[in-house]
């Protein structure tokens, strides 16, 4: 059913998705706030990768949400009655293991309103969003007892409605978010996971978050074309070779995709030990391709658009 009304919206949403796209970006109604700017190691000081979007002092989005990401949220007064949309880029531990804190968090609040869960299908190695949703929420999940946010025949405030991303076509797929705001995601390779890029477009401004990715499909750049801001993951120096290569994209990468996506500021994330102080090096690797301001992100920082 969701499916038909996508696809029944597609010629609407493509209009409505190029007139935001060219639309001038209204730089005081948008931020991007980091929730959590570290990677899953446990001594590195910082929640694991999780990111917020706010249109007009309110919190819509949530871009993954890992470990720590629902003590930030609180902490930055974020409200969950205000969340639209929470989108997964992939199920790895560093980017999803919140989901849990945020469905029982959402007990104590005043939501009413379904809550919709985007995130990549899955492959060989990784459940889809759906079952990850279904083996924690589910009547025979880890916690069945919240089994009523996902359940029809149980009362609940809220439901939460997950969807699964196609990963079979390298191409932009679409989802309406409301009528201010337009997410769109793209296959991306992490190694053998399943994982996906999302953009927001929201009042003429664009936010497009790499998640943990290579580039080996090169599919970013046409996501991020022409972002405001585009959040890339530093997970590996440019030294890096074997699996870790294989999973994560060098500064030097990152800075070329940057460049060909024409984003109009980085923000470089999910920092780890392998990559923490030397920035100076990675700075100037990422530069050789990208001429456009480059940012370390912290937890809490907030970015607005030039
Ligand atoms: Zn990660």
């Amino acid at each position: 059913m969701f499916k038909k009304q996508i696809s029944g919206l597609v010629l609407c949403l493509l209009l409505s998705y190029t007139a935001m796209a060219e639309a001038q970006c209204q730089k005081d109604r948008v931020q991007l706030q980091v929730l959590g700017s570290g990677g899953p190691e446990l001594d590195d000081g910082r929640a694991s990768s999780s990111y917020l979007v706010w249109l007009d002092n309110k919190a819509l989005a949530l871009v993954d949400m890992g470990p720590g990401a629902s003590v930030n949220f609180g902490r930055v007064a974020a409200r969950l009655e205000d969340l639209k949309v929470m989108m997964l880029t992939h199920l790895h531990v560093d980017h999803s293991a919140d989901l849990p804190a945020f469905v029982k968090g959402a007990f104590f609040s005043q939501r009413q309103n379904d809550l919709t869960l985007l995130g990549p299908e899955g492959n060989d190695l990784m459940p889809s969003t759906d079952q990850f949703v279904s083996r924690l929420f589910g009547r025979e999940g880890a916690f069945s007892y919240l089994s009523n946010y996902v359940d029809p025949q149980q009362n609940s405030a809220f439901k939460l409605k997950t969807k699964s991303v196609t990963l079979s076509s390298k191409e932009i797929s679409y989802y309406p978010i409301g009528k201010d705001m337009i997410s769109s995601a793209i296959p991306v390779h992490h190694g053998p996971i399943a994982a996906v890029a999302w953009r927001l477009d929201m009042a003429g401004c664009a936010i497009t978050f790499s998640g943990d990715m290579n580039n080996e499909y090169q599919t970013l750049e046409k996501l991020a074309l022409n972002s405001d801001i585009l959040v890339m993951h530093n997970a590996v120096p440019e030294s890096a070779t074997g699996a870790a290569a294989h999973l994560h994209m060098t500064p030097s990468k990152i800075g070329y995709i940057a460049e060909q996506a024409k984003v109009k500021q980085l923000v470089i994330s999910h920092r780890m030990t392998r990559t923490l102080h030397n920035e100076s090096n990675t700075r100037r690797q990422i530069k050789q391709s990208y001429r456009g301001p480059v940012s370390f992100a912290n937890d809490l920082d907030r970015f607005t658009p030039f």
